[in-house]
């Protein structure tokens, strides 16, 4: 595997790098787990889940960021056009 590292809410199938840290915020979904997300993958993990809440991480305004991008996407945004 020769993949580079992407943050922890990047799913599996979703092609794409991250955008920004890694940890720019923090997604918590409906049962209280916790993950770091870059911008990018924080909102589609948002627009994905139950639910979810988002909360600051390491970037200033990352947070309103992710759950204004999350509002404009569908569940699983990366499973378009298959
Ligand atoms: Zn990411």
């Amino acid at each position: 595997m020769s993949a580079p590292a992407r943050c922890a809410a990047a799913h599996q199938d979703d092609p794409v790098p991250c955008e920004g840290p890694h940890d720019a915020v923090r997604v918590v979904d409906q049962h209280g787990a916790e993950v770091g997300a870059c911008v990018h993958h924080g909102a589609r993990l948002y627009a994905s889940l139950i639910a979810p809440r988002v909360y600051p991480g390491s970037v200033d305004g990352a947070a309103i960021e992710v759950y204004q991008r999350a509002r404009a996407l569908p569940p699983f945004p990366w499973t378009e056009g298959r």
